[in-house]
């Protein structure tokens, strides 16, 4: 029988890995939608060599490029916020999440509403409304499928388990472009040196946040939303090789540990195939040729934002849509030279500082207007923070 599937972020590179193995067996989808943003040339391309119906850059501008790259193709085009949450709307059995930031969680929350099972690689939808994310699952009985590595990974290591006997999670952590440079030279570290990451192949926000460990943080929180645990049982662990994604710990001592190679299609097509297991187009992985898998602490003097994690979900409600707003508003400003590398954990410690104690903030329900009103102010303090340091 053929799904029908729809990619948000498809021109990203989750977008990309998606499309790749829905390529590979085309008779089994039908594929519904397809966004993306600046790349109109590439959205086009897949849209009409997917059969999609329809294409959505989110970028209101695009729209006549987009239609002109589509003509005669039969694809629908449009644009802008509210067309992508319109077209999470249409009737599919499966929806890559694959945004990156804050902007995927309307159109994660309005394909949840429909039922819809949601592929979720966009993460920033978790550190940001995650409760509410859940109840709207569990609401429209649709289900929620982790794609981030390491939460596939321990969806996986969680099948026939139960979570009374979860004694903790441990996530592993690569460590990032840095992980062996000398401390005092990260302030002085590049935008080019921060996006070479030594593992993975990524979209380049998620590379430098790998490298700052805000990456790592954003999945510490994801782990408690996702699987309700709570914040001392979970564990980063920095493991250079990236082939351990995550461990679930039990209560009888056992660690149960996820060991895959690093291609997202794994995660990806596990989701993708759910809950069967099919062939996918990854590495088989040679531990006797590997030989060696290394192991170590995290170090929070390299690493203050897995801090900022704990601190978060000491605080709840709405400080993980601030604390991701002013991240995201840290790290523009770093790609554009306007911030060090360094000061991007400074300015959102801050940030999260200043905006917890303002009345009445943090307490305010989660819903969709007020994640979207904490980023804004989270945004804005980052900018008058900037502002004042020039
Ligand atoms: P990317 O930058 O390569 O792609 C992002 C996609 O989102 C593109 O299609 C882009 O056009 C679109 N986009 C950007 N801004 C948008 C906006 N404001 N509105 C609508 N669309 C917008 O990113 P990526 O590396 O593929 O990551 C996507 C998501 O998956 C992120 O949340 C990231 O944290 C998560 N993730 C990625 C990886 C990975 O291997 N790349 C691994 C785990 C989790
Ligand atoms: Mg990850």
């Amino acid at each position: 029988m053929t799904r029908r599937v729809s990619i948000f972020g498809a021109t990203g590179s989750i977008g990309q890995n998606t499309i790749d193995l829905i390529a590979r067996d085309p008779a089994r989808f039908q594929v519904v939608a397809l966004t993306g943003g600046q790349n109109i040339a590439q959205l086009a391309a897949d849209a009409r060599r997917l059969g999609a119906e329809l294409a959505v850059t989110a970028d209101p501008a695009r729209l006549e490029d987009l239609r002109a790259a589509l003509a005669g193709s039969g694809v629908e085009a449009a644009a802008g916020p509210a067309a992508l949450v319109e077209a999470a709307a249409r009737p599919a059995d499966w929806i890559m999440s694959a945004i990156v930031g804050v902007a995927g969680l309307a159109p994660g929350l309005k394909a949840l509403e429909q039922g819809t099972t949601l592929a979720l690689a966009n993460k920033e939808s978790l550190v940001t409304a995650g409760p509410l994310l859940m109840a709207t699952a569990r609401q429209h009985d649709a289900r929620i499928l982790p794609v981030d590595s390491e939460h596939s990974a321990i969806f996986q290591a969680l099948v026939g388990e139960d979570m009374a006997a979860v004694e903790r999670i441990v996530i592993t952590a690569s460590g990032g472009a840095f992980r062996d440079w000398p401390l005092d030279r990260l302030a002085k570290a590049s935008v080019a040196e921060a996006s070479c990451h030594p593992n993975w192949d990524m979209g380049q926000r998620i590379t430098i946040d790998s490298a700052s460990m805000f990456n790592k943080a954003l999945e510490v929180i994801e782990t408690r939303e996702y699987f309700g645990i709570a914040p001392d049982q979970i564990e980063v662990l920095i493991h250079p090789e990236s082939l351990i994604h995550a461990l679930v710990g039990f209560r009888d001592g056992a660690l149960m540990a996820h060991v895959g190679p690093s291609d997202m299609r794994h995660a990806i097509g596990y989701a993708l195939n759910w809950p069967e297991r099919r062939d996918l187009p990854v590495e088989r992985l040679d531990l006797a040729r590997i030989g060696q898998l290394n192991f170590r602490a995290p170090d929070t003097a390299r690493y203050p934002a897995l801090d900022l994690a704990q601190q978060v979900m000491r605080i709840g409600g709405l400080s993980g849509a601030i604390f991701n707003g002013a991240k995201e508003r840290a790290l523009d400003a770093f790609i554009a030279g306007r911030l060090g590398f360094t000061d991007m954990t400074a300015v959102v410690a801050g940030v999260l500082d200043r905006l917890s104690a303002q009345s009445g903030l943090l307490d305010a329900e989660i819903t969709l207007d007020n994640v979207a009103r904490a980023d804004h102010l989270a945004r804005q303090d980052v900018d008058d923070q900037i502002a004042q340091n020039c």
